[in-house]
């Protein structure tokens, strides 16, 4: 069975390229029928919080990413690195090293001056204490990557790492493999900042007698300038894209499609269709940029496709309380089909209804009241305001209004934009609108009334 797994170290929020690993994660699993886990580390006990870790789990929750089993946490899991540690210190494979402090960084010059890989000098005394180092074999270390090919390091590259500190807590290094082989991982999907540890790893996992999992170190994720993503490019935390009204599947197939190649001239993927051919060796080895014209574009094409039930519900978040009373949201949802294409974020959407949302009287002002200042237009107005009284509320469709508004321009023997600029102006103060049939239709009868009386006062 194929496992794969994400394994974020809890820092803050979940970063939007820590999330594009976890996407790579979770689709190869579903792809090959296998399962995605989630495992939290949380070793670093002066970094790490609860919030930390929440806010990653809420992020996980919110990009619709879910984890089959419990979450492991590696903190938890001290007795099985101590374990490990100790059968390769009694195999012989690592060695205790008591040097610290001034010492440890004198020795470790020394080797650096000398051009090698740092090895202790109590590597072939037997020490009852001090930290476990790993004895890093002769010879060279190759490893086979999906993403980055095959590379190989000379192993007088690679240091004689530490396992376990002299205080007994393990390390990273040592960690990951424990934790990886003991969940049954069998394929490591992270970003390629790793991809040394992995030579390092790798020979854990051999003195260790264990099966080496498969590995996919996915390049980082880079600003739309083309640098890596920093604070300095703001938007790291996928929170940040929530709050610019990216709905969650959007921003996985966006993510999902930043630096993997299928399909180039094909941006819209739903989760069954990602699912169904995202394979490991399509990720590009080059970094991705971050382009978020293209994310507008995937995103706007998830809102078409997704359920107006759903859309409706998550507009909701970015709506003020006073913006959703029940009329207000009888007239959003009425509105859904006329919204939906013309916006490309949950945000926009918010600013394309807000002719549906603001309440009377409209404040009109400078180039918005022109239409209303017209010789004749009052009067106009007026009698146009008289005839849509007149319609019985259950013809109150956009077709009867638009041949209601055809008609009346013609009796009075005027250009359309004549009466309706007027009206558009009264119905909608200036905001963005569409069709202005659209907007008599959607506004119903009673707020269109209202919003041309205000202006006939
Ligand atoms: N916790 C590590 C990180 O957040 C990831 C380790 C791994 O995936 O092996 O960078």
């Amino acid at each position: 069975k194929i496992i794969t797994r994400f394994a974020p170290s809890p820092t803050g929020y979940l970063h939007i390229g820590g999330a594009r690993t976890a996407l790579f994660n979770y689709y190869f699993a579903k792809h090959v029928g296998g399962e995605f886990h989630l495992r939290i580390e949380d070793t670093d006990k002066a970094r790490s919080t609860e919030a930390a870790t929440q806010a990653i789990i809420d992020g996980l929750a919110w990009l619709g990413l879910t984890y089959d089993g419990e979450i492991i946490f590696q903190s938890q899991r001290a007795d099985a690195h101590i374990a490990a540690a100790n059968a390769l210190l009694d195999a012989g494979l690592a060695y205790r090293c008591p040097l610290e402090g001034d010492a440890l960084d004198a020795e470790r010059e020394k080797c650096r001056e000398a051009g090698q890989a740092f090895r202790s000098s109590y590597r072939d005394q037997n020490h009852s204490t001090g930290a476990i180092r790993f004895r890093v074999p002769e010879g060279q270390t190759s490893l086979t990557d999906h993403v980055q090919g095959n590379i190989t390091w000379e192993n007088t590259e690679l240091d004689d790492l530490v396992l376990l500190r002299a205080d007994g807590t393990p390390t990273y290094m040592l960690a990951v493999v424990v934790d990886d082989h003991d969940m049954g991982v069998t394929h490591v999907i992270r970003g390629d900042d790793h991809l040394i540890n992995a030579a390092r790893q790798q020979q854990i996992y051999a003195a260790l007698g264990w099966n080496i999992p498969q590995w996919a170190h996915v390049p980082l994720i880079h600003g739309p300038d083309g640098k890596k993503l920093s604070k300095r490019h703001g938007a790291l935390g996928v929170e940040a894209y929530r709050d610019m009204g990216y709905l969650p599947s959007g921003l996985r197939n966006y993510l999902v499609k930043l630096g993997w190649a299928h399909g180039d001239d094909e941006l819209f993927f739903d989760d069954q269709a990602i699912s169904d051919v995202f394979e490991l060796d399509g990720i590009n080895a080059s970094p991705a940029r971050l382009d978020f014209d293209k994310m507008d574009f995937i995103n706007g094409q998830h809102i078409v496709h997704t359920d107006d039930k759903v859309i409706l519900g998550r507009l909701l978040d970015y709506l003020s309380p006073n913006e959703i009373s029940e009329q207000k949201l009888k007239r959003l949802s009425a509105a859904m089909a006329t919204l939906k294409p013309r916006s490309k974020t949950l945000k926009e959407m918010v600013e394309q209804a807000d002719y549906l949302l603001v309440d009377r009287p409209l404040t009109l002002e400078g180039k918005t009241a022109k239409p209303l200042r017209r010789d004749g237009v009052i009067e106009l107005l007026t009698a146009l305001t008289l005839q849509l009284k007149a319609l019985e509320s259950g013809a109150w469709s956009a077709e009867t209004i638009q041949r209601l508004l055809t008609d009346f321009a013609a009796e009075n023997d005027i250009g359309f934009g004549r009466i309706g600029q007027p009206v558009r102006a009264a119905l909608t103060g200036g905001r963005p609108s569409p069709d202005l049939s659209e907007v008599l239709a959607l506004l119903g009868k009673d707020e269109c009334l209202g919003r041309l009386t205000d202006c006939l006062d």
